[in-house]
Order: structure tokens, then C-alpha cells, then sequence
């Protein structure tokens, strides 16, 4: 272990949502856990800085089936320095001054059936930052040294952030969308945090995106991306129609549906080509999948949930990202933009990401 020591603040900046559903507060005197309350395996890690995953929001109006803790304090794509390991942590893969991310899978047990089959983020005992542990909207966040990630040298901290949830997540469904390059994959959502990093995914893998989003400033930004085609949900008479003729006549190979609304859902059984694989990824709180049972089986289609990914998901997305093969599009703002940042991601006008400065 290093000899440094760091300065710990007994109070920090914080956007805390004091009860369910309530009001965020942008609080200064929030305390910080101090190294000698550490238990052993947790690490304190003082952040840079962390994006807004559309998910903060769900938390944060808790209009999903299962409640966030509260007080809350949200954020899971956090990235800073480790400054003080629990004692008694016993072979702590990181140390003092490494540079780590904070992901949405906080902690896995690693033991149970999901966690030994590589499948850790529905862990039995799972815990996720920013919802059943306080998150990275704060100067300091708490986490376990066995989740936190290593970030690569290179890959500047703005950067990382998104990486850690949006772009692992897309990384990961595209890899088990049964597509093989020169396949045509549709992205609903593409211009949002998940959706622009999944035009860039995708393009790297040697896929044909056609990107769905709304507005030309989305549809300019995809379109530099790598995307080849793309349809406004907003202004297509005929979105099945439209997408067969983008993409061969047939349909395309996969859709990785990352609007956080369940309509974007609809009409996938109809639009992909037979054999197509539909990866559900965006997380609308109460919607249903409404499959047509026979054209599901006359078809074949293959419909997958993709949730985040496993440690190894997440260091292959980063490595890719440090290779500048995927860049997170973003907008770095103070903290007390946060509730303004929600706002704008429920009218679906933040392109890209935001990316909040949490040492400012
Ligand atoms: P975002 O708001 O940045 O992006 C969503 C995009 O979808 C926006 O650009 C919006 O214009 C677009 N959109 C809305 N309706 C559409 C439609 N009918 N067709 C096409 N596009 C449409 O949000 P985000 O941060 O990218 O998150 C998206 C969703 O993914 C959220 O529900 C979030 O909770 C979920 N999510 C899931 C996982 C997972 O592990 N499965 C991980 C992270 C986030
Ligand atoms: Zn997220």
C-alpha cells in the first residue's frame, strides 16, 4: 500500500433526494465517511467527476416497480481517486492514487449461481450505486475494492464516466444481438447517453447502423457517428415500413431498444427480419413487451433483456473507448445543474451526455 495520505473533508457537496420521490436538494454540509469508518474491502474514492444516466432520473422519481433507498444520494458512472482503503482489506486489487470508476453494480457476491455463470449484475446479493448505496452525486463516494474498476491510462476522466454505465451497457447488448459484421442493427434511442455510444459500438463491430431518434441536431450527431441511415420516430408515417426499406427490404438483423419510453418497444417484433434478435435495454418504469405470439414464433425472434455488465463487460468496454473507437459526446456542467439535467433528459433534448464536474 502507499504511504500517502489524504487530506479527508469531514463535509462535502452533495444532490441528495431526502425522501421517496422528493425534491433534490443540493446540499454543502454532507458528511463524508471517514477512513477509520471503512469497513474491511470498502475504499473511499474522491470523484472528478460523473455522468447522468437517464436511470438517476427513474431513481430519482422512483417511478420504477422496485424503490430506491432514501435519503438517496444517485450517480453510477463515477470516476476519481482511490484515497482510503478499510482497514483489514485483505488483497485489495486497487490502491491508494489509482484512478477507479464507480459503475451501477456496486457490489456481487461473486458465489451465487448468476455471479459464478459471468451473469454478476443480477447477483443474489447484488447492491447498485446511487440506488441501494449512495452514488457518485457527491465529492466522495464509499464502494467496494473488489467492484471499483481500474480506469486505462489515456482515457481522460470525462471521458471514462459514461463508459462506465451507458457505454458497457450498449457494449454489451450489441455483443449478444447474434449479429456478425455487415448486419443491420437499429438503434431507438441513438441520440441519447446509451444510443450515441451504441451507434459507435456497433460501427466498430463492423454492423450497418440505421439510428432512430428525433430532431437533426441528434440525427447530425449520429449521423458523424458512423450511422448509415436514420428515421425521426417523430416524423415517419410508417415506422415498421420505413425501417424494412432502410435496411435490405427485410428488416434488420437485431434492434437494441435504449428509449427509455416503452412505445420504442412496440413495433420491434414487426420490423426485424426473421431470426432478428430484439435486446431490451432502456428501462421504462411500468411498460409490458406486447409480442404478437405467432409472429414471435413464425419469425423466430429472439427477444433478450441485456442489464449493464460483468466486470470483464465493463474492462472491454473501456479498452475500446481508451483505443478512441468510442468517444462519449457530453457537456460538462457544475453539480447544481443536476435537477436541470433531469429536466431536460425527461423532455429527451440532452444529446449525449451530461457529464457533472464534482470538484468545482
Ligand atoms: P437518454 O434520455 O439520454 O436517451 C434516450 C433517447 O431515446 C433520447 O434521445 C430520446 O429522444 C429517445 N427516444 C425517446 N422515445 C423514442 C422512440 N419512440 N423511438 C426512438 N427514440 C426515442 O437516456 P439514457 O441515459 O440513454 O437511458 C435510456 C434508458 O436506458 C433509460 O430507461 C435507462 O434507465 C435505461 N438504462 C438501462 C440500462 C440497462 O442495463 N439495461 C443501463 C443504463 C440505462
Ligand atoms: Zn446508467
Amino acid at each position: 500500500m502507499s504511504s500517502t495520505t489524504y487530506q479527508i473533508p469531514k463535509v462535502q457537496k452533495a444532490a441528495v433526494v431526502p425522501s421517496v420521490g422528493g425534491t433534490l436538494e443540493i446540499r454543502d454540509n454532507h458528511p463524508v465517511k471517514q477512513p477509520s469508518e471503512l469497513l474491511p474491502g470498502e475504499c473511499l474514492v474522491k470523484l472528478d467527476c460523473t455522468g447522468v444516466c437517464h436511470t438517476d432520473l427513474h431513481a430519482a422519481k422512483n417511478d420504477w416497480p422496485v424503490p430506491a433507498k432514501t435519503p438517496l444520494v444517485g450517480g453510477h458512472e463515477g470516476v476519481g481517486i482511490v484515497v482510503a482503503i478499510g482497514e483489514h482489506t485483505q488483497d485489495s486489487p486497487v490502491k491508494l492514487g489509482d484512478r477507479v470508476g464507480i459503475k451501477w453494480l456496486a457490489y456481487s457476491c461473486l458465489d451465487c449461481e448468476p455471479c459464478r455463470k459471468g451473469l454478476e449484475q443480477v447477483c443474489y446479493h447484488g447492491q447498485y450505486s446511487g440506488f441501494t448505496v449512495d452514488g457518485t452525486f457527491s465529492q466522495y463516494v464509499v464502494s467496494w475494492t473488489s467492484h471499483v474498476t481500474p480506469i486505462p491510462e489515456g482515457l481522460a476522466s470525462t471521458e471514462a464516466a459514461s463508459i462506465l454505465c451507458a457505454g458497457v451497457t450498449v457494449y454489451r447488448a450489441i455483443k449478444y444481438s447474434n449479429t456478425k459484421i455487415g448486419d443491420w442493427i437499429v438503434l431507438p434511442g441513438a441520440g441519447g447517453g446509451l444510443g450515441h455510444l451504441a451507434v459507435q459500438y456497433a460501427a466498430a463491430m463492423g454492423l450497418r447502423v440505421l439510428a432512430i431518434d428525433t430532431g437533426s441536431e441528434k440525427r447530425d450527431l449520429v449521423m458523424k457517428l458512423g450511422a448509415e441511415k436514420w428515421i425521426d420516430f417523430k416524423e415517419t408515417k410508417n415506422l415498421v415500413e420505413d425501417i424494412k426499406a432502410a435496411t435490405d427490404g427485410f428488416g434488420p438483423h437485431a434492434a437494441v431498444v435504449t428509449a427509455a419510453n416503452s412505445e420504442a418497444f412496440e413495433e420491434a417484433i414487426d420490423y426485424l427480419r426473421p431470426g432478428g434478435t430484439l435486446m431490451v435495454v432502456g428501462l421504462p418504469g411500468h411498460g409490458k413487451l406486447a409480442a404478437d405470439i405467432f409472429y414471435t414464433v413464425t419469425k423466430s425472434i429472439n427477444i433478450l433483456g441485456s442489464y449493464v455488465g460483468n466486470r470483464q463487460d465493463a474492462r472491454e468496454a473501456l479498452d475500446i473507448a481508451a483505443r478512441g473507437k468510442a468517444h462519449c459526446v457530453y457537456a460538462v456542467k457544475p453539480l447544481s445543474a443536476l435537477q436541470e439535467t433531469y429536466e431536460g433528459l425527461a423532455k429527451g433534448t440532452v444529446v449525449g451526455r451530461v457529464v457533472l464536474n464534482m470538484q468545482e
